[in-house]
């Protein structure tokens, strides 16, 4: 399975073998085809980083772990624009002019959620426990769909060094 990967670099494919099972990369594999994408180790290593992120990466944060292990800042972007395309990701704005993607969890009916982002350090936070009835606020005039909820304010860490 990992040796039919598309791939010329060794380390790559040695990265993904020792995060994904073969089931993993099996399931991801039939996911990637359903969506249209070829299935190859960039896309895996992706998917692999956001599926284990807890809150939402940008592609800064995710060129920072992932060119020293052989992937190119424009691949990686590439990718995670077409996955976002593909639905299989979540591409928000925070209002900080910075996109962040997060895996969509496919295995949970309902996966949308608010954010945090602390206007102090810029810490990003999902907020999953937090039911919101999106209907009531599609009532009025005003608002067409609304895409993204978002909580601004200080984290915990920053109102703590702030008192
Ligand atoms: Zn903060
Ligand atoms: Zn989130």
């Amino acid at each position: 399975m990992v040796s039919e990967l598309k791939t010329s670099r060794g380390e790559k494919l040695e990265y993904v073998a020792n995060h994904l099972s073969e089931r993993e990369i099996e399931e991801l594999r039939l996911l990637l085809k359903e969506s249209g994408l070829r299935c190859t180790s960039a896309r895996l290593t992706v998917i692999q980083e956001l599926k284990q992120a807890a809150t939402p990466v940008t592609h800064a944060e995710m060129a920072e772990k992932l060119v020293p292990l052989g992937f190119d800042k424009a691949t990686i972007f590439r990718n995670l624009v077409d996955l976002a395309e593909a639905g299989l990701l979540r591409r928000i704005e925070l209002g900080d002019h910075v996109w962040r993607f997060e895996w969509i969890a496919r295995e949970t009916d309902a996966d949308e959620h608010p954010h945090f982002l602390c206007t102090v350090c810029g810490e990003v936070a999902c907020l999953r426990n937090l039911a919101l009835e999106l209907p009531s606020l599609t009532d009025g005039d005003v608002f067409g769909e609304v895409t993204e909820i978002l909580f601004k304010g200080q984290c915990i860490k920053c109102l703590a060094s702030a008192t």
